[in-house]
């Protein structure tokens, strides 16, 4: 079927128009500049931006496919969990869609587009283990079919994303982080600063990141005291350093999750994070290790996209059928209503 894809959870606003597993169009508008002034996303700029440009991107994606609403299928569109002003933009201009053209609307948790994506990708069968690894989320599941999803652990504080912008922040490199402080460790030795491997001593598939930004900034203020400034040389080995001990804690508990999970078909990793090239490299060995396919999809399908959320939709509608007008906005929609951890948070 073709489903035209709706996102607008965060900051940025997207459309996507899906065959099958075939991408017609992807269509993302990111609102980086009007926040940039405010060193953050605010919820009533993206909101008013979500409103203004979703027609826009709407009439792209579908010029772009090469088709109209008359020839969709369905509609799909994140219904949370997300700033909730930028949810309810997405979800009304769906309902509208839907309601006008009689076309069957659906909607769809913005992670299990992420936890769907290398089905959408490679084709791999259910169940799969996924690390959603991002700016705003770390965390480790089981997709056993499009709404059935079994959390395994996830981030207690920080997210590895969020880590490495804090420590590009304090080191004076640009945003995002990921990419500077990968740049910078390229020439740095990791061994010379010592960083913690949080939570590794504790048994299961739980991740904390927020000691490794404390361990930072007191070996950046240890060195300012002590020579009045930071070599190109120190900010690489710190930057080496801390990359190391994300890529080692998500390795180990990588591991630990591969070990728990019995019978499953692959190993994904999703989210913006996962375009670290060690990191990569580090968990695909692991993968390799214990003989199970990985799977690491293309950057743009890994940050947030329409065309995930169309193929979600689609997986959904296919095995549940479609919502109707009544389908509300969520700021929080935990994806496991399995796990007791999903109770404490809406992510
Ligand atoms: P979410 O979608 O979970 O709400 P988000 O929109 O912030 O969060 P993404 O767009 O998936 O997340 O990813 C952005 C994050 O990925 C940023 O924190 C950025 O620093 C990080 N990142 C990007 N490239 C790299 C890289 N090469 N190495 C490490 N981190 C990276
Ligand atoms: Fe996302």
């Amino acid at each position: 079927i073709t489903v035209l894809g709706l996102e607008s959870s965060c900051d940025d606003t997207a459309a996507a128009v899906l065959r099958g597993r075939e991408i017609l169009s992807s269509v993302v508008a990111d609102q980086t500049a009007l926040h940039a002034a405010y060193g953050g996303v605010v919820p009533e700029i993206a909101a008013r931006a979500h409103a203004e440009k979703l027609d826009l991107c709407i009439e792209r994606a579908l010029s772009d496919a090469r088709t109209s609403l008359s020839d969709i299928d369905a509609i799909a569109v994140t219904a949370g969990p997300g700033l909730i002003g930028g949810v309810l933009s997405g979800v009304m201009m769906a309902k509208g869609l839907s309601a006008a053209t009689g076309k069957p609307l659906i909607g769809v948790n913005h992670l299990a587009g992420h936890a769907l994506t290398p089905r959408l990708t490679d084709g791999l069968e259910y169940p799969y283990l996924i690390l959603l690894v991002s700016g705003g989320h770390c965390q480790f599941l089981r997709v056993d079919g499009p709404t059935t999803f079994y959390r395994l652990g996830s981030t207690i504080d920080d997210a590895p994303g969020e880590a490495f912008d804090k420590t590009a922040r304090l080191l004076g490199l640009p945003q995002p982080g990921g990419p500077s402080v990968e740049h910078s460790a390229l020439s740095g030795v990791e061994t010379r600063f010592a960083f913690p491997r949080p939570l590794l001593d504790r048994p299961g598939c739980d991740l904390s990141f927020s000691g490794l930004k404390t361990a930072l900034l007191r070996q950046r203020d240890q060195l300012v005291s002590d020579q009045g400034g930071l070599h190109p040389q120190d900010i690489s080995d710190l930057c080496a350093g801390f990359q190391a001990a994300i890529r080692d804690v998500l390795v180990e508990k990588s591991n630990r999750a591969l070990r728990a999970s019995d019978g499953i078909t692959g190993f994904a990793v999703a989210g913006g994070v996962a375009a670290n090239t060690q990191l990569r490299a580090a968990l695909e060995t692991l993968s390799l290790d214990h003989d199970i396919p990985f799977v690491a999809p293309p950057l743009a399908l890994c940050t947030d996209n329409a065309a995930m959320i169309a193929f979600a939709g689609a997986e959904k509608f296919a095995a549940e059928g479609a919502d109707d007008l009544t389908l509300t906005a969520r700021p929080r929609w935990p994806l496991d209503t399995r796990s007791p951890s999903a109770l404490g948070s809406g992510k």
